[in-house]
């Protein structure tokens, strides 16, 4: 069982947007925990929903996934329906075009964190802003109008679900030289079944301190979030973190993680 996500009660111009931009310029990333919701509600296996793509620049960023040794970071991002249509066209596969103008979200219920939040951020000062890529219509947002209570538990579960992500990312990265050499598709079917059981492990141990708006801004204060400028997670959730692993809440979700140490490829 795992916790609803609350709907913020105004989004304000996505229900009427004319042009759906960010479903078809933007590819975003997924966390497991995004892939495990759509899976459920779809039926769908994870590679249907998701897709590794050749990562650029820093290797050390927190996202990355190595598949084939230390040099090449692959970023897990949302499947387009044409993986090689142009940058600029390369729709959402879960887009649906309803008439001239028209494109709505297919699983909206369902959709990733990153599409409930986009283009908002929250900093540590608490303040929701738009994000320098925003792409919408103009004046399609109106700060003033959105329900900005709202936005703030969408925001405080998506970094939560992140920290965790990037926790059990660390831990795959962590034995990728010791990895035994494999054909890249048996890496990836083996990358996408662990993350999908470490997932339900950390949904399991997380889901009882999601229960109210309360319990996500005490759970988010336990894990020191939101950060502004690092992406990493806390050290308390690593491999090698120490005997005081802080709050209860970082002990249970670092125990989870320490359930999935299958980490090299077999
Ligand atoms: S986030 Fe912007 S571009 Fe995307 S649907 Fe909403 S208004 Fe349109
Ligand atoms: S999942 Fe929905 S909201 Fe997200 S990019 Fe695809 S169509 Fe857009």
């Amino acid at each position: 069982m795992t916790a609803p996500i609350p709907e913020p009660a105004h989004r304000s111009g996505c229900a009427t947007c004319a042009t759906s931009a960010c479903c078809v310029r933007l590819e975003p990333e997924l966390t497991g925990f995004d892939i495990a919701r759509l899976a459920r509600a779809r039926g769908l296996a994870a590679d249907e929903i998701a897709r590794l793509a050749p990562g650029h620049g820093d290797l050390a960023q927190a996202d990355g996934v190595l598949l084939d040794g230390p040099d090449r970071v692959w970023l897990l991002q949302l499947r387009p329906a044409d993986p090689r249509a142009p940058r600029a066209e390369r729709r959402c596969a879960f887009l649906l075009h309803l008439a001239p103008g028209v494109d709505r979200c297919g699983v909206y219920a369902h959709r990733p964190m990153l599409c409930r939040t986009f283009p908002t951020e929250l900093t540590v000062a608490g303040v929701m802003v738009a994000t320098p890529e925003a792409i919408c219509p103009p004046n399609a947002w109106d700060i003033a109008r959105t329900d900005l209570a709202g936005a703030r538990q969408v925001h405080l579960r998506a970094a939560i679900e992140r920290e965790l992500h990037r926790a059990a990312l660390a831990r795959w990265n962590a034995a990728a030289s010791e990895r035994e050499a494999a054909p890249r598709d048996a890496v990836i079917a083996a990358f996408f079944a662990w993350l999908e059981r470490v997932t339900a492990a950390l949904e399991a141990a997380l889901a009882p301190h999601l229960a109210t708006p309360a319990a996500v801004e005490a759970a988010a204060r336990d894990l020191d979030l939101p950060r502004d400028g690092d992406d990493r997670p806390a050290d308390a959730l690593g491999p090698s973190a120490g005997a005081d692993a802080g709050p209860a809440l970082v002990a249970t979700l670092r125990a989870a993680l320490d359930r999935f140490p299958e980490h090299r490829f077999r």
